[in-house]
């Protein structure tokens, strides 16, 4: 693979009038939209985005370090990118522990923490310096209020991760991210307002607000107001959605912690606002091992609050996450969540074994569960879940829904959609036949025929208009 070739300098100089950057973005959605701030920033600095190792100058990369799997993902990355390009600048959630990557790694140009954007811009103006031009510089940032730049975009157009706050306050004994990321910190209603209309003006229909507790959103401001449009808004998540709510696009919440005031978003679901889906991340169902995790509640709290969930609006899509085989979690234990998860019947639900995160507290807990003994739960597990999802998917054949077109499906005149119900990337699809003319970000009305364990199948009656409230550039 070629070296990366050095552009001719001007002057006294080492600074060049153009510069190529590779970027290589892991982990969740959150480490999603760090990739697409840094992105932006280099765009705006005047630096060319590139897909290639052989093109360009220097590669960033954004890790993940969550998981032990995680880590060596990123640490093979990050070796990827040196053997195939050699310049190589590491962020993300990994860089909070520099000394792990440069035990394996020494040769790196720099390591920045997760969501240190002026960090990676001052490494990367560092060893690709770059003429600044007088024109660029004058430029608003994408994230300015009321800016036209056009930000860089990792998700395709027709949707968009919005994160509403960094770090966390709670302290659950598997997770590091409040040690890596530090207590929560919200941006203002305003601000998220801003940028929630330029991403639907610019063609954003589904809009996925993300935090690590979403539902905390403001807490740490106080609730604070900041104006938007001549009015004051709450740092509150029931007023940040009422507001958004007026632009008309598909709106979808993740990371939920189910707090009181979650009701208030399940009613707005019921008069139509936003999407009736919510993502509540539960991890386990027995008392014994929440209290372990450091979480609260229990099954008994988790189904009657799904209960009056359900009240409020029945057809809301649940979703939720499960640790199975924490430290400690017997076969009683275990058992109280397989009873919870048929009683529930929840939506969509993802289960992980669990593993251990470097430095985190739970490390220190005794009752390791045998690898063998994990993974023997998690197949229990789903395909108990497997069972309730394709009774609930078979519920829906022959009724009509709405869905948004993600891509063309593998048949001529196939669509891949996603229901109301479905988060990309991580629930199922919506698979449909069309006469051709439907095209990618459509919303359509499709006729449910057939179903599975995770997805359904049906055919486009016809594309719904979308008319947001917003003008579109
Ligand atoms: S809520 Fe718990 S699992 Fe989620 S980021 Fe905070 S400490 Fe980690």
């Amino acid at each position: 693979m070629s070296r990366p070739t050095l552009l001719p300098t001007t002057g006294t100089s080492d600074a060049r009038t153009s510069a190529k950057v590779g970027f290589v973005s892991l982990g969740c959605p959150k480490a999603l939209v760090d990739s697409e701030r840094i992105l932006s920033s280099l765009r705006a600095d005047g630096y060319d985005l590139v897909g290639g190792y052989d093109e360009a100058d220097l590669v960033v990369v954004n890790t993940c370090g969550f998981i032990t799997p995680a880590v060596e993902e990123s640490l093979d990355a990050i070796g990827e990118a040196l053997r195939e390009n050699g310049r190589v600048v590491v962020t993300g959630c990994l860089g909070e522990r520099p000394e792990t990557i440069l035990a394996r790694h020494p040769q790196v140009l720099s390591v920045t923490g997760q969501a240190d954007v002026e960090g990676v811009m001052a490494a990367v103006r560092d060893a690709l310096p770059l003429e600044r031009s007088p024109f660029t510089t004058l430029l608003p940032t994408a994230s300015s209020r009321g800016s036209t730049a056009t930000p860089v975009r990792l998700t395709p157009r027709h949707y968009a991760y919005l994160k509403i706050a960094e770090g966390c306050d709670h302290r659950c004994s598997f997770c590091i991210i409040p040690k890596l990321r530090g207590l929560q910190a919200s941006r203002p209603a305003a601000d998220l307002l801003f940028e929630a209309r330029r991403l639907i003006a610019t063609g954003t229909k589904e809009l996925l607000l993300i935090a690590q507790d979403s539902s905390a959103y403001g807490n740490d401001l106080r609730h604070a107001t900041s104006e938007f449009d001549g009015r004051q808004v709450r740092a509150h998540l029931v007023d940040l959605v009422s507001e958004m709510a007026e632009f008309g696009a598909w709106l979808r919440l993740h990371y939920v912690y189910p707090y009181p005031h979650v009701t208030r978003l399940v009613e707005l679901m019921a008069a139509g606002r936003l999407l009736p889906y919510l993502d509540v991340p539960q991890q386990h169902a027995s008392e014994t091992v929440l209290r372990a995790m450091r979480r609260p509640g229990g099954a008994r709290s988790h189904l009657d609050t799904i209960r009056t969930w359900r009240s409020i609006r029945p057809d809301i899509a649940l979703r939720s996450t499960f640790i199975v085989g924490f430290p400690g979690e017997t076969e009683e234990d275990f058992q109280a969540l397989l009873d919870f998860l048929a009683e529930a019947r929840l939506d969509r639900v993802g289960a992980f074994t669990y593993s251990e995160v470097p430095e985190a507290d739970a490390n220190l807990l005794p009752g390791l569960v045998a690898e063998e003994v994990k993974a023997e739960r998690l197949a229990r597990l789903m395909a108990l879940q497997a069972r309730i999802s394709r009774e609930k998917l078979a519920a829906k054949v022959g009724t009509e829904i709405e869905a948004l077109v993600d891509d063309y499906g593998d048949l001529p005149g196939e669509v891949v959609a996603r229901s109301h119900g479905d988060a990309p990337d991580i629930d199922g699809a919506v698979i449909a036949m069309t006469d051709g003319t439907v095209k990618i970000g459509d919303v359509v009305r499709v006729r449910v025929e057939s179903s599975d364990d995770h997805d359904l199948y049906g055919s486009v009656g016809a594309v719904v208009p979308w008319r947001p409230a917003v003008p579109q550039w």
